[in-house]
């Protein structure tokens, strides 16, 4: 289903000289036993635009092609048996609003009134989706494949692709058992193979298959000349019903989920089913029974257990793979008839114009990095599936293949009560806690029982010095002769001198954020890039692409760890431990050296994401024990304290710096984002140069604000609808509570036009609008003279 509709996208884009390649029918993968529900609501809104779109994609394919996609638009409801549950569907339905979705709350009454087969007694409350329902997955993938194939595309049948060889020039040689074709580009879309197509090539995809059963009940008289029963989720019972025929279809993700195949998928695997495993699902039929008394009486007619493919986080991996010339990938869709379309529509945009069209972070393969091993994807993939229906509370860290990257620093900070999160598969701490005992997060939407542990580490940082891990950076070595130029023509800011740092936002052709770094120079032809580490597969992919002579880039995250210290007293602490000068007239902010610390050997740069006066050290991974022992030994005298990543998250949002993934996207313009003093446009060349001008003229569509907030016990997270005059205008980006200025705060986008209001805001959080102040500045040092002291 996913390789038709990436093939009808591309035929629509105007590619005509395109080839799906099938191994046996079309939807012999996942897609034949699908239940074909599909749905808006996502977590991340990006993606949930892309579902708004597959779902009116299906009646323009059904128009091209003839051919029915047995399209069930019922509604939907999602049932709250919790408070907490509640809680989450106010904010999805809130999250809804900037989207443009018709999501509502309901009471218990009114969803028993809409899908009487529930026991109310079980409920609090439920929010309505009027678009949700179900497909035929053989009528969809059809629809995609005759709509290709009338746009010009080609499609062989009983045809498998059993090797894949690249010829110098990037075009590939693709080895079937009836022939080789040669292609410019290759899209694996082997859905539940991808994995193995993915090995022909050398690269290990991190996806898996999960056993997922779903059963048909007998006819029930209770649906009897009725209109069709809705779509509906039962999250405390990691459920989902829908009706089928005269009976109810009724799936579960279980707690005790089993992979499929977890080293090598069968080749010999057609239009088969899996053996039933009815006792597996038992709890979770147990929960049903007493949800919707009616089901127990139906008898089961037919139970289907079938294999699909996730990745670790449960979204799709779309993209091209870096290091690869022309191989692409379209797989891990595991809720393809909600995504499918939005997968194939990135698709084309991005092979066809160099650029997917709109901010697809959350599905892009290239999230991804070494980390991924086949065991590591085994043990994220059963966690999220038995997670599925579960609620993620914003403090919740996931613990399934945990601890497996750590810092040599680990154990001295877990002796220091850190709690730890993981970020890339590895170990940083978030917070401090009093004692080992108290080392555990509450989970909660609201402030929680690190609040004030990270007031103390803010205060800490404000007023003496701060001691913070930062190795979960991305780092980057950029060296040669051509070093300096190359630098020049992909980043947005001037190249700083020797001994300096200069901060520059990445743009992509069309003037759009796709990165921001901290640039180093060590040397004339030798530098330091420091960026997010999440997005080192990322940036590589867009190195490799724009490469020239006399340069080479190598990623280098995990060799330089690093230390950072914070706060007034940092500059004397260092200054016990080097020879060097550290006084702002030797060493002003934005500078960088390196230096000996005691006896370990590094790099130091002043500079910190604070906003206080700050060193960030790099030091090799052997060295960070050492280092590490140094800084706690002298800080004594100063009160140094350890403080966490959301203690950092604080203070970086009363400084209002952004950071990527949240302010800093691919939607955004610099200008937009506040960056554009950091984009130096009178240097004569760089990507996106002409398209940042334009912006500048134009003054872009959106302005990136800072917000204080009244609010009693909960702050804005992030993707919070932003209200001015009672309308809906713009999203939260981030939010936290200022401990240094002792208000809620929160950053996010409205439209330019608006920006400059001084009054009518309001911030959406858990269902209730709270006032919501623009500030014209940073709310915490705005002219910067802390950091410079
Ligand atoms: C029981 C069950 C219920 C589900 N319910 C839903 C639901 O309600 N809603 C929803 O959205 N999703 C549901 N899904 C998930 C859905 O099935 C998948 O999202 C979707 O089918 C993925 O499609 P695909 O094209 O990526 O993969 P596949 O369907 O696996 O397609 C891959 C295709 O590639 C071909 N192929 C592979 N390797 C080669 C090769 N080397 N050469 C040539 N051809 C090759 C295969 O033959 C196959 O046809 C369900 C899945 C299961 C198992």
């Amino acid at each position: 289903m996913v390789g038709a509709s990436v093939l009808y996208h591309l035929t629509k884009a105007g590619w005509k000289d395109v080839l799906l390649i099938e191994r046996a029918e079309l939807t012999s993968g996942s897609t034949w036993h699908a239940a074909g529900g599909m749905h808006t609501v996502n977590g991340d809104p990006n993606v949930a635009k892309l579902q708004q779109y597959t779902i009116e994609l299906y009646k323009e394919i059904e128009q091209i092609s003839g051919q029915s996609c047995g399209v069930h638009i019922t509604g939907g409801l999602m049932l709250a048996g919790t408070r907490e549950r509640l809680d989450w569907l106010k904010m999805a339905k809130a999250r809804g609003r900037y989207l443009g979705m018709d999501l509502e709350i309901i009471s218990v009454d009114e969803a028993a009134r809409l899908f009487p087969l529930l026991d109310k007694k079980h409920f609090k409350g439920a929010m309505y989706d009027p678009i949700e329902g179900h497909v035929d997955p053989y009528g969809v993938t059809h629809a995609y494949a005759k709509s290709a194939q009338l746009g010009g595309a080609e499609i062989v049948r009983h045809t498998r692709v059993t090797d894949l060889k690249a010829r110098s020039d990037g075009s590939w040689d693709v080895i079937t058992d009836r022939g080789n074709v040669h292609a410019e580009y290759v899209v694996n879309a082997a859905g539940l193979w991808a994995r193995e197509v993915g090995r022909m090539v050398g690269i290990e995809l991190p996806i898996l298959a999960m056993e997922h059963q779903y059963l048909i009940t007998g006819d029930m008289p209770e649906l009897k000349g009725k209109k069709e029963q809705l779509h509906c989720i039962d999250f405390e019972g990691e459920l989902y019903i829908r009706q089928e025929r005269g009976g109810m279809l009724l799936g579960t993700y279980e707690k005790a989920g089993v992979p499929w195949s977890p080293t090598e998928t069968p080749w010999d695997f057609g239009q088969d089913l899996l053996a039933n495993d009815l006792e597996r699902i038992a709890p979770s039929l147990e929960v049903a029974f007493e949800h919707f008394p009616a089901l127990g009486d139906a008898g089961i007619r037919k139970v289907v257990n079938g294999p699909f493919t996730f990745a670790p986080d449960g979204n799709p991996l779309v993209g091209p793979v870096k290091g690869l010339k022309n191989f692409w990938v379209a797989c891990g869709v595991m809720a393809g008839f909600s995504q499918g379309g939005g997968v194939g529509l990135a698709m084309s945009r991005w092979l066809i114009d160099g650029d997917p069209g709109a901010d697809i972070w959350g599905m892009d393969v290239a999230r991804y990095g070494d980390w991924t091993t086949l065991a590591y994807t085994n043990a994220k993939v059963r966690e999220n599936y038995s997670r599925r229906f579960s609620i993620r509370f914003p403090n919740e860290e996931l613990q399934a293949a945990r601890p497996l990257r750590t810092t040599p620093i680990y154990e001295k900070l877990q002796a220091a009560n850190a709690v730890f999160g993981d970020y890339c598969g590895l170990e940083h701490s978030l917070w401090f806690a009093p004692t080992a005992q108290s080392a555990k997060d509450e989970f909660s939407f609201h402030r929680s029982n690190d609040f004030p542990h990270i007031a103390a580490e803010c205060d800490a940082v404000k007023s003496s010095v701060g001691l913070l891990e930062i190795s979960n950076y991305g780092k980057f070595e950029v060296k040669g002769p051509g070093a300096a130029d190359w630098l020049s023509h992909v980043m947005a800011n001037r190249v700083p001198a020797v001994g300096r740092i200069a901060l520059t936002p990445m743009l992509n052709e069309r003037g759009k954020l796709i990165g921001d770094f901290t640039m180093c120079r060590v040397a004339p032809e030798h530098f330091l890039l420091i960026g997010t580490y999440a997005a080192e597969t990322y940036y590589l992919r867009w190195f490799e692409r724009h490469l020239g002579a006399g340069v080479s880039v190598r990623p280098c995250a995990m060799e330089y760890v690093g230390l950072s210290i914070a706060g007034p007293k940092s500059r004397a602490l260092l200054q016990e431990l080097v020879r060097d000068d550290l006084s702002t007239a030797a060493f002003p902010f934005l500078s960088f050296k390196r230096m000996e610390i005691g006896m370990v050997p590094g790099y130091v740069g002043r500079v910190s994401f604070t906003g206080e006066l700050g060193f960030e050290i790099w030091v090799t991974t052997d060295y960070q024990r050492a280092l590490y022992d140094l800084l706690v030994d002298a800080g004594r005298k100063y009160d140094l304290r350890p403080f966490g990543g959301r203690a950092l998250n604080c203070m970086r949002v009363e400084k209002s710096f952004g950071t990527w993934t949240r302010e800093y996207r691919p939607i955004y313009g610099p200008l937009e984002a506040g960056l554009g003093r950091f984009v130096d446009l009178k240097k004569e060349e760089f990507i996106g140069r002409a398209a940042a001008m334009e912006e500048r003229r134009g003054g872009g569509a959106l302005r990136l604000l800072t917000f204080k907030l009244e609010t009693r016990d909960a702050d804005a997270l992030g993707d919070e609808p932003i209200w001015h005059e009672g309308k809906v205008v713009g999203w939260v980006t981030s939010g936290a509570f200022g401990h240094r200025v002792n208000h809620s705060l929160a950053l996010g986008y409205v439209p330019a036009s608006i920006a400059g209001a001084t009054s009518g805001f309001e911030i959406e959080i858990i269902g209730e609008r709270h006032h919501a102040e623009p500030l014209s500045e940073a709310a915490y040092d705005a002219k910067g003279s802390r950091m410079r002291i």
